[in-house]
């Protein structure tokens, strides 16, 4: 679950006095005892009160070149899992000939996933499809049981959702929440997921007309507001961000990358301990997704 503090960390050496003072959480902060005369909770980021625009920006600047440098780092790729044809052929689940025809097809048409081709020429069922996607991909094939729309779409949004084919399918155990994928599992966008929510996030896939389906209901549902924007340079993205973190005053704000998309999440209130799901409700929190060109 989330913490969202607004206190400051004290060091022990602080004197009793000292102690009682907001301590801003830009390690560069200039402002001396003029802090004293500004506001002493707000806004927050990443778990630190910040003094004044000018600590607000240094701190944004500085999660910015870090979620630039470690994202850097490309997620584990499958660079030799099997290809799906060939792995459906291995199982015995098609001949030759059916792989064959499929493969046809989908250069004909120039569109078209190979299993759905296959489906579609009744070679193979949707299920066996997914088992053998999820087997490609080392995840979970997932229910979309219990999935309620209107409590899970807070979870990410929906820019995200719908740009790298997820859906935020349930959370368990107040704990865990199931990220369903359409055809391959993101994990630089489960884990930006786990660091925004605070709830371990296991990725998987889901059968597709389940997925179309709950999706379908996912678009519909109310998401939280969001801010979008293409930012030309880094120092643009921190500039913008800076601004709605100082407009909107929040009392928990987190930002992470996903691939070229910074998203900023903002907190208005602490209100949702008391919920069924560790979630925020789409009125809660506000949204910043900022795209960025790899070159910036
Ligand atoms: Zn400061």
């Amino acid at each position: 679950m989330p913490v969202l503090m607004t206190s400051r960390p004290t060091t022990s050496s602080e004197s009793k006095s000292s102690a009682l003072l907001p301590q801003c959480g830009n390690p560069k902060c200039k402002s001396g005892w003029l802090r004293l005369w500004r506001s002493r909770e707000v806004p927050v980021f990443e778990g630190k009160w910040a003094c004044s625009t000018a600590c607000v920006r240094e701190m944004i600047e500085a999660a910015v070149l870090r979620e630039r440098r470690d994202a850097a780092i490309p997620p584990a790729t499958h660079q030799h899992r099997v290809p799906l044809g060939l792995l459906l052929l291995s199982q015995g689940q098609i001949t030759q000939a059916q792989l064959k025809r499929a493969l046809d097809a989908q250069k004909r048409a120039g569109s078209g996933k190979l299993g759905e081709w296959l489906v579609r020429q009744k070679s193979t069922g949707p299920e066996q499809v997914v088992r053998a996607l999820a087997a490609q991909w080392g995840c979970p094939v997932l229910s979309v049981d219990a999935f309620h729309a209107a409590s899970m779409a807070p979870a990410l949004p929906r820019l995200l959702a719908d740009s790298f084919g997820a859906l935020p399918l349930r959370v368990a155990g107040r704990t865990l929440l199931y990220l369903a994928f359409e055809s391959r599992p993101d994990p630089c966008l489960a884990l930006a997921v786990e660091r925004i929510t605070g709830l371990k996030c296991e990725a998987g896939l889901l059968r597709d007309s389940e997925f179309q389906r709950a999706n379908a209901a996912l678009l519909r549902a109310v998401f939280p507001r969001v801010r979008l924007l293409e930012a030309s340079s880094l120092r643009g993205a921190a500039h913008a961000m800076t601004a709605m973190v100082e407009e909107r005053k929040p009392i928990e704000t987190r930002l992470v990358r996903v691939h070229n998309y910074f998203w900023m999440r903002l907190w208005k209130e602490k209100s949702f301990a008391g919920s069924k799901i560790p979630l925020p409700g789409a009125g809660e929190v506000e949204d910043m997704v900022c795209a960025f060109s790899t070159e910036s």
